[in-house]
């Protein structure tokens, strides 16, 4: 089916075009939490009146301001003239033959983003971005072949949500949210803080803070923060096992040695019983050697960690090799041996390129786009 570009339902959220912070390029602020704090503030109107109107638009998911009736007329029009419901703009889904779904959005300035809806009963996670590209250079990873074109607003990151919703089969719930899409969350701190406050509310998603995961390469400040200024569950990239093997494939780790991502890692004050996940991306011939599984056991020993294997998943241009399944499983193994609690992350949605690393705007010919918004 040949895309059209703008069907006629409108996303339910909205935008500002008085905001102070408009995106680079001009474009027009979407509306988060603190627009409105500050809108409602400015008006002298208490401040009780934000979580209705936030509850109105992630909750509910209002289409008009119009349906917002238990707010008085006077504020109703206050907010029809100050913000509009977003335009529609254009959505993008790629079905997988395994019921993944990748939602591609491009955003008013010409800025795309993927994100991967991901059944896997009883669970439905959906995979957010946080950059429009991304800045790490990770060698294996198709996204940092895009560099950083910008970060996203808090809202864009929250429209994702808004958008996957829309996209749900029928008697599915939205049950985990992990950003491990496009981006590295750390890098955008203020907009990652403003969609995972939105996530967690009652009057917003109502997830709770172990069903909400950040992977980061290991951005240290951040990090430390995350985990005191939020309850959301913490995902570390580690994918190396020694410091030189590590900053070959990860340049963070220039700047942020092995040695120190761990010892941070062993200092985090993190909420009882919960661990740090550490995501291995395997690599034939690279890092999925016996002595690596043994040097990544000894690594995290004493740390609350569970790891989880991702098999490199490919794209082109590159020369890394996926591992067999009898190596991911030895390597596994391995782990187990030692002790560590160690799980192989399935991937799902490859055939649309909607898999870990593979995220990279790209629209395989042939690829069925199913739908429009
Ligand atoms: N920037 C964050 C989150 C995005 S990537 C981070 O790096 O953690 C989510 C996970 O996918 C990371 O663990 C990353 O190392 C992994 N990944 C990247 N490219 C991959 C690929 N081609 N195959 C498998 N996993 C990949």
């Amino acid at each position: 089916m040949a895309p059209t570009p703008h069907g006629g339902k409108s996303a339910s959220f909205l935008r500002s075009p008085r905001s102070t912070e408009a995106p680079e390029g001009g474009g027009r602020i979407l509306f988060t939490p603190a627009a409105l704090r500050r809108w409602v503030a400015d008006r002298g109107e208490p401040p009780y009146r934000c979580q209705q109107i936030l509850s109105w638009v992630y909750a509910r998911r209002a289409k008009s301001f119009s349906c917002m009736t238990d707010l008085p007329r006077g504020l109703r029009a206050a907010l029809e003239r100050d913000f509009f419901l977003l335009a529609p703009q254009r959505v993008e889904v790629q079905r997988s033959w395994d019921g993944t779904r990748k939602l591609l959005l491009a955003f008013p300035d010409g800025a795309a983003v993927e994100s991967v809806l991901i059944p896997d009963a009883p669970r439905l996670t959906l995979c957010l971005s946080s950059q429009v590209g991304c800045g790490m250079g990770c060698a294996f990873c198709a996204t940092a072949r895009l560099g950083l074109r910008r970060n996203l607003h808090g809202a864009e990151i929250l429209a994702q949500v808004l958008v996957a919703l829309e996209h749900l089969d029928p008697g599915e719930r939205l049950t985990n949210v992990v950003f491990m899409g496009m981006g590295e969350p750390l890098a955008n701190y203020d907009s990652l803080l403003q969609a995972i406050e939105v996530l967690l509310a009652e009057w917003g998603f109502g997830l709770s803070g172990r069903r909400v995961t950040v992977s980061t390469v290991g951005l240290l400040p951040q990090m430390r923060r995350l985990v005191s200024e939020t309850p959301v569950q913490l995902a570390v990239s580690l994918t190396g096992t020694s410091e030189e093997q590590r900053a070959q494939l990860m340049p963070i780790s220039r700047r942020y040695p092995l040695r120190e991502l761990l010892d941070t890692c062993r200092s985090l004050p993190l909420p009882q019983r919960r661990r740090i996940t550490f995501e291995y991306v395997l690599l034939a011939g690279v890092n999925d050697s016996m002595g690596d599984a043994e040097r990544l056991a000894t690594l995290l020993r004493g740390l609350r960690a569970k790891v989880n294997l991702i098999p490199w998943n490919p794209f082109p241009g590159v020369e890394f090799r996926r591992p067999t399944e009898a190596a991911v499983r030895a390597f596994q193994e391995r782990l187990l041996s030692r002790g560590l609690l160690a799980t192989v992350r399935r991937s799902r949605g490859r055939d649309v390129q909607a898999a870990c690393g593979q995220l990279a705007l790209s629209r395989p010919a042939g690829a069925s786009k199913e739908a429009q918004v």
